[in-house]
C-alpha cells in the first residue's frame, strides 16, 4: 500500500476549490481555468496546466495530488461488453463495465471496493467491504469508460449506471459529489437524466435522495417483495424490512413525483413463483414503477440457479395482466463475469506488477 495523505484535487467541489484559491490569494477566475484542465481536457498533472503560474502549480502540488487509477485488465465479451479492472493508488482493485447497445454505450461503475451488505447471490457481496471510493475515483471510471467508448465505438458514453461493486447510498457524500462533477457544465456536462443510481434499498438514504431532489434516476434492486423471501437473499433486509422500504419509497415518490425502476433477479425456486409475482404486484400498488426482470448469472461459490425462460415469461405475464410495464433483461457480458452481480475485482498478482 502506498497511501497518499494529500486529497485528490478532482474530489474538490467548485466551492472548495474556490475557497482554497482564495485562501492563497488567487483570483476567482483560476477556478474555471483549473476546472477546464481537469474536466474538459482531462489533465492529470499540474505541469500540463500551462496558463497557471509556476508558483500556483507548486502550491497546488503541495496540497493536492492525483490518485491515478491504472487499467489492470480488459476483457471483451462475445456480445461486445467490456469489463475493465482498475488498480487504485492504494493497491485496491475495482471493476467497471462498458455495455454497447444500438448506437448507445452505458458505463456501469463501482461506488465501493467490495460491499458490506453480503447479498447471497452477489460476487461483490462475497468479498466483504474494503473501502468507499472517492468522488475522483468514481469520475475517473466514467472518464476512462468514455475514452474506451470513443476508441471502440466512436461515440461518447450515453448513460451511466451505478450498479457495479458496492451500495452507492452507503457512500452518499462521494457519490453525490461525483454526480455533481459528472453533470456540471464546467465538468463533464452529462445530463443527470442519463444517470441511474441503483440501491438495494436503504430507507433513510432514499428519503435523503428525495429531500436533496437528486435528479438521477432511481433503480431499486428489490429481488423479492416479502420479508420471508428477501431475508434469504438480502441479509440487510432484516434490519430494514419491506414495510420500511415501502414507506421510504412512498415518501420519495410523493416528494419528487418520479417513477423508479424495480430490478428483480429471478432465482429458481426462491422468488419466481406465481405467489412471488403477486407479492410484487402488491408492492407495486404503492407507487408508479417500471419493472426489469433479470436473468441470474452464475457466481462461483454460490448455489442459486436461474429461472427458466418459460418461468420468467409466466412471471412477466402475471405482472403485465395488471398493466405493469415489464421488461425481461438478459444480462450482458456473462461469459467474462461482467454481468449483474458478477463483479468481484479479482486480479492475479502478476497483473498488479505490470
Ligand atoms: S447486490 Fe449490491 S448491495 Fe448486494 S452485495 Fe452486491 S454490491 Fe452489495
Amino acid at each position: 500500500m502506498n497511501g497518499n495523505p494529500k486529497p485528490d484535487i478532482r474530489s474538490l467541489s467548485r466551492k472548495e476549490l474556490d475557497e482554497f484559491l482564495c485562501s492563497i490569494g488567487e483570483k476567482p477566475f483560476r477556478t474555471k481555468q483549473i476546472s477546464d484542465w481537469l474536466w474538459k481536457k482531462g489533465c492529470r498533472s499540474y505541469e500540463g496546466m500551462t496558463n497557471l503560474s509556476l508558483s500556483l502549480r507548486n502550491q497546488l502540488d503541495g496540497s493536492f495530488s492525483f490518485h491515478i487509477m491504472r487499467e489492470l485488465h480488459r476483457q471483451v465479451s462475445r456480445d461486445g461488453t467490456v469489463k475493465l479492472g482498475y488498480l487504485l493508488y492504494d493497491g485496491v482493485v475495482i471493476e467497471s463495465v462498458l455495455i454497447p447497445a444500438d448506437e448507445r454505450t452505458t458505463a456501469c461503475i463501482s461506488s465501493q471496493a467490495g460491499c458490506a451488505l453480503g447479498c447471497t447471490f452477489c460476487a461483490t457481496g462475497l468479498l466483504g467491504f474494503n473501502r468507499n471510493l472517492t468522488a475522483a475515483e468514481l469520475v475517473d471510471q466514467v472518464w476512462n469508460l468514455n475514452e474506451v467508448s470513443h476508441q471502440l465505438h466512436r461515440i461518447p458514453l450515453s448513460n451511466i449506471v451505478l450498479m457495479g461493486m458496492g451500495e452507492p447510498l452507503l457512500n452518499y457524500p462521494q457519490v453525490m459529489r461525483a454526480i455533481d462533477l459528472i453533470t456540471a457544465t464546467e465538468g463533464m456536462g452529462i445530463s443527470p437524466q442519463r444517470i441511474t443510481l441503483s440501491t438495494v434499498g436503504i430507507p433513510k438514504m432514499i428519503r435523503q435522495l428525495a429531500d436533496d431532489q437528486v435528479k438521477a434516476h432511481l433503480a431499486l434492486s428489490l429481488h423479492a417483495a416479502t420479508d420471508a423471501a428477501r431475508d434469504r437473499i438480502i441479509p440487510y433486509n432484516k434490519q430494514y424490512p419491506v414495510p420500511e422500504l415501502v414507506s421510504a419509497l412512498r415518501y420519495y415518490h410523493k416528494k419528487t413525483g418520479k417513477r423508479f425502476t424495480i430490478e428483480y433477479l429471478l432465482l429458481k425456486g426462491i422468488n419466481d413463483s406465481p405467489g412471488d409475482a403477486r407479492s410484487l404486484l402488491e408492492f407495486c400498488r404503492n407507487f408508479p414503477v417500471k419493472i426489469n426482470l433479470i436473468e441470474y448469472n452464475p457466481v462461483e461459490g454460490v448455489d442459486f440457479q436461474r429461472s427458466g425462460i418459460k418461468k420468467m415469461k409466466e412471471f412477466r405475464d402475471i405482472l403485465e395482466s395488471h398493466n405493469l410495464v415489464v421488461n425481461i433483461r438478459q444480462s450482458r457480458g456473462k461469459d467474462i463475469n461482467a454481468a449483474c452481480g458478477q463483479l468481484a475485482g479479482r486480479t492475479r498478482d502478476e497483473e498488479r506488477e505490470m
